[in-house]
């Protein structure tokens, strides 16, 4: 079911020049600005969805009729066959899913014990892609640091045979911040403890709040790495062990994790588009909305990223629905990624499928930040675009959204293979104050959605989408992001 546009090298050459000779400077002056007709049904479909939209009913439909549906499980081919059939309800034209090779590890049961010197059970589950533990448990003591730089530093004198334990806190921001800052460990914690010798690697949960069910997310693993059985503690759970810890005697913990790697499995790309008036012709540009279609396991997905999908879908639904007069120009293209949570399966997929069309991709957007209202329009486009693009933005000012002219937006995790390729960015920022209190825990359920901010977000979306669709500014090419360490 895999589809590719057939582009000629030569067209792409010819819109890879035009782009070229419009970064030199003139492109400000010679982009059209935002016309009166197309600032009017902006407004309209602005408007209308902040009125109602249908996001929280698709969010909704997704995580009540598939539920969880990590990389390789069960859910992952419902989601896909759930994905495809709604796209095809709701009136998307060149509907398909297209054949994404994804990893297939499942969490099994996740116990922990302090044995010693005060007995308690805590409440954790395995880090993504964890090894498990050997049968009955791994049993030892447990060496505390403060984070992942001192567990580097250990001697591996000290850390030999023990359960070492990571007990940094994330910050809490409305912007989210905290969460790179904390996340590193979750990553290669496991990594670099068994480079140490350790049997085993506890951290507090990467999350904000303080409840006692842990979050998960995915480590890293490297082929032929050494690793160890690794999890995270709720935050009230971690309190516990540094408690203990904090009196000095030695504590013991026993860690079961009953994990399985799986061989490989087939998920896909689900793809639907509100075809353009250049759809078919050689002048066709996209834009594409992306969201990741696979959750955790231990919730239903609803905030990420099943609101996700109830944004770009409901986003492209409406500017479908308008009539022929106003339809736009370019194409919208809806992606809903397979496999993002572990390891970018259908984003570097997606790229590498459509890498010969990729220049035709006038600008991308992705959502994968929850459901809270937008309070910033952020973009990475060629930068004498900007003055251009400054009142299609504007559109959503009067929802509560600011313009940054910074211009130095990363881009979503899904849209990040498709840098190399210079493919714009238009970036809708969430409110993520409550975000990481619920991410990737068994508290991802929908009743943490307010829908009358998905309606916010979509009615952002709707108004800024269809200037850009509907008019020629050339966003072409977006530089590259900004280096994170
Ligand atoms: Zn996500
Ligand atoms: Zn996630």
């Amino acid at each position: 079911m895999a589809y590719v546009r057939p582009v000629s090298s030569a067209l792409a050459c010819a819109v890879v020049s035009l782009v070229l000779a419009g970064s030199g400077g003139g492109a400000a002056e010679t982009a059209p600005s935002l016309s009166p007709a197309i600032a009017k049904v902006a407004e309209k479909l602005r408007d209308e969805a902040l009125a109602g939209t249908k996001a929280y009913e698709i969010v909704r439909s997704l995580t009540f009729e598939v539920g969880p549906r990590s990389a390789g499980s069960a859910g992952d081919p419902r989601a896909v066959d759930w994905a495809a059939k709604k796209l095809a309800a709701l009136g998307f034209q060149n509907v398909r899913a297209e054949p994404v090779e994804v990893p297939h590890w499942e969490r099994g049961r996740n116990a922990g014990t302090i044995l010693s010197p005060w007995p308690q059970t805590v409440a954790l589950t395995a880090l993504g892609g964890s090894a498990a533990s050997p049968a009955g448990g791994v049993e030892a003591e447990v060496l505390g640091v403060a984070n992942l730089e001192e567990l580097k530093k250990l001697d591996p004198a000290q850390a030999k045979g023990k359960i070492l334990f990571v007990s940094n806190h994330m910050e809490k921001k409305p912007d989210g911040s905290g969460y790179g800052a904390a996340v590193g460990v979750r990553g290669v914690g496991a990594a670099e403890a068994a480079k140490k010798g350790a049997v085993g690697l506890l951290i507090r949960s990467v999350g904000t709040d303080s409840n006692r069910l842990p979050h998960t997310g995915a480590m890293r693993m490297t082929e032929g790495e050494a690793t160890v059985p690794a999890a995270s503690l709720s935050a009230p759970d971690s309190d516990l062990l540094e408690g203990e810890l904090a009196s000095g005697q030695a504590v013991r913990f026993r860690l079961e994790l009953e994990t399985k790697r799986f061989p490989n499995a087939p998920s896909a790309n689900v793809i639907g588009e509100i075809p353009g008036r250049d759809a078919g012709t050689p002048k066709e540009e996209f834009i594409v909305l992306g969201a990741h279609l696979d959750s955790w396991d231990l919730g239903t997905g609803a905030i990420d990223d099943g609101a996700g999908c109830g944004i770009v879908i409901e986003t492209a639904r409406r500017i479908g629905q308008l009539p022929p007069a106003e339809r736009p120009r370019r194409t919208i293209r809806v992606v809903l990624f397979a496999n993002e949570e572990f390891g970018l399966s259908g984003a570097k997929a997606y790229a590498e499928a459509h890498a010969a069309e990729l220049s035709r991709h006038v600008a991308a957007a992705e959502a994968d930040f929850g459901s809270g209202k937008v309070y910033r329009i952020k973009t990475r486009i060629n930068p004498a675009a900007l003055p251009a693009f400054g009142p299609i933005a504007e559109i959503a000012k009067p929802l509560g959204v600011e313009f940054s002219t910074a211009n130095d937006s990363g881009g979503g995790a899904d849209l990040s293979p498709m840098v190399p390729g210079h493919v714009p960015v238009i970036a809708f920022d969430q409110d993520g104050s409550t975000y990481f209190d619920i991410h990737h825990s068994a508290n991802d359920t929908i009743d943490k959605i307010d829908p009358k901010d998905l309606d916010q977000v979509v009615a952002a979306w709707t108004g800024v989408i269809y200037a850009v669709a509907a008019g020629d500014l050339e966003l072409r090419p977006a530089p590259a992001p900004p280096e994170r360490e």
